[in-house]
């Protein structure tokens, strides 16, 4: 048996983030993604002797804006450490890193899971370079090496042991990468590597306080991948934990095939990574005024945002979540509020036909102005245009002429729903005509076929006719 319900899962991640500054943590080699590999490599980059580290200010904006944002506390007297392993990605065998003095601490991350808000605490976001990259030629038996990565400027953010199963992990790790765009300090493309998951997990009995052993899985580059890993290494732990087998302190990585997870090694102390101040960089001091012009900058939080629509519009949690995490989404939405009162349908729109537009080709603005669509929710509130065609119909043309007048235009192509007094009663009867000898079968109890009915009703009608007026009317004259 594995019945997970008598374990408690407990997992902690530490998620890289590549901050979007234009040159590198501690030189001006360009950060662009995707160039010929080792050509933004400098005798810096590639750490020759000699050769002097600058910090790039740019940075510690960055990670600061992250930590305010997710209330953290700034350190004010920072330092850099030299954090010293061997790997042929590490030009200089060692890595520049914050130790004992991390940026930002103590804040927290709040997501929903489940219909109720839970707060991930942050124990820590500091800033550090990244290495190259290595690749295994399979059929070469070499390796390449790209350093075009080594020195690009991330920040570690890493959580407290607070998350309790793969669905939040998935949650806080979609609602970090949404808040590391909106603030601009990561592309959050985890395709590219620039958003890179550690994973750190251990299992325990219901009940108990204590932490588990913990294993770590290395460099999830997907979310998918981290709820995989997080699914099958908790499956792995409960059965070692009921066989009363010991759990090793590893470092594992993912299968991402078979989702299952394999050892890379006993993970070293501490003191393997004879941590020590970087002599070449003084320490550097964040001031009040930095901190407080960087607070300045802050747009409204994500989840701010979302409280607020929900608060002032009264949209549904999903509506609000889908317009808070994109600007283009929440302007067109903030000026279509504007000119209407009908919020929800002003949500409808913009997170339905409004963004399916704007997602062809990464649009960056919705041209038709907001004042017509909101005339097109009031003439479909009166019941005097159907939605189906104001979507298929009118905004197409809108789109493509923003100063047409929607009356007229409407009026004009005869798009206007047809009254009861004209037109319907007249296809009303030929469609009855048509299935005469269907109406039998109807009176006989097969209500299904008024749907045929009306589609007919509405096929006649070219689709202006309204439904449910034909609908009532048919259920009417079929009734003795
Ligand atoms: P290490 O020194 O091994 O890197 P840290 O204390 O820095 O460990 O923690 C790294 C991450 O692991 C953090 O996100 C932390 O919350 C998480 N973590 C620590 N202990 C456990 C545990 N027993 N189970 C699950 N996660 C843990
Ligand atoms: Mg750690």
């Amino acid at each position: 048996m594995n019945d997970a319900s008598t374990y408690e899962v407990v997992i902690g991640l530490e998620v890289h983030a590549q901050l979007l500054t234009r040159s590198k943590l501690f030189c001006g080699d360009p950060t662009a993604f995707g160039a010929e590999p080792n050509t933004q490599v400098s005798a810096i980059s590639l750490g020759h002797p000699g050769t002097l580290p600058r910090l790039n200010r740019e940075a510690v904006a960055m990670a600061v804006k992250l930590g305010l944002a997710c209330n953290c506390s700034i350190t004010r007297e920072n330092y850099f450490a030299r954090k010293n392993y061997f790997y042929p990605d590490l030009p200089k065998g060692y890595q520049i890193s914050q130790h004992t003095t991390p940026i930002c601490r103590n804040g927290w991350l709040e997501v929903d899971v489940n219909g109720e808000t839970k707060r991930i605490r942050l124990n820590r976001i500091h800033i550090e370079e990244d290495a190259g990259k290595s690749m295994h030629d399979p059929t070469s038996g070499f390796s390449n090496i790209d350093y075009n990565r080594a020195g690009m400027p991330l920040v570690e953010i890493v959580t407290e042991p607070d998350i309790r199963s793969a669905d939040e992990a998935f949650t806080y790790v979609t609602e970090l990468r949404k808040l590391v765009r909106h603030l601009g300090v990561c592309d959050g493309n985890m395709e590219q590597g620039s958003l890179r998951c550690d994973v750190n997990i251990s299992v325990r009995p219901m009940g108990e306080t204590a932490l588990g052993t913990k294993v770590e899985i290395k460099n999830l580059n997907s979310i998918r991948f981290i709820k995989k890993a997080i699914e099958s290494e908790s499956r792995r732990l409960v059965d070692l934990h009921r066989k009363g087998e010991p759990i090793l302190q590893q470092t594992r990585g993912l299968d991402e095939n078979s989702f299952t997870t394999y050892a890379i090694r006993t993970k070293e102390d501490e003191d393997d990574y004879r941590y020590f101040p970087e002599p070449d960089l003084p320490p550097f001091t964040v001031t009040e005024e930095f901190i407080e012009a960087i607070r300045k900058q802050l747009p409204p939080a994500p989840a701010e945002v979302k409280k607020e629509l929900s608060a002032r519009y009264a949209l549904s949690e999903y509506d609000a979540s889908q317009l808070a995490g994109d600007p283009v989404l929440m302007n067109y939405f903030t000026a279509l509020s504007a000119e209407t009162t009908n919020y929800k349908a002003a949500a409808n729109w913009t997170i339905g036909p409004i963004k399916n537009w704007l997602q062809v080709d990464d649009r960056g603005e919705f041209p038709a102005p907001a004042a017509s669509v909101a005339l097109l929710i009031r003439l479909i509130d009166e019941g005097r245009l159907s939605y189906g065609i104001a979507v298929q119909k009118v905004l197409p043309h809108l789109i493509n002429n923003p100063e047409t007048d929607v009356q007229e235009y409407i009026a004009g192509n005869d798009l206007y729903l047809q009254g009861l007094s004209d037109g319907p009663d007249k296809h009303i009867e030929e469609a009855l005509k048509k299935y005469a000898d269907k109406i039998p079968e109807y009176k006989k109890g097969k209500k299904g076929l008024i749907s045929l009915f009306v589609g007919e009703v509405m096929k006649l009608s070219k689709g202006k006719a309204d439904a449910k007026l034909v609908t009532e009317k048919l259920i009417e004259k079929l009734k003795n």
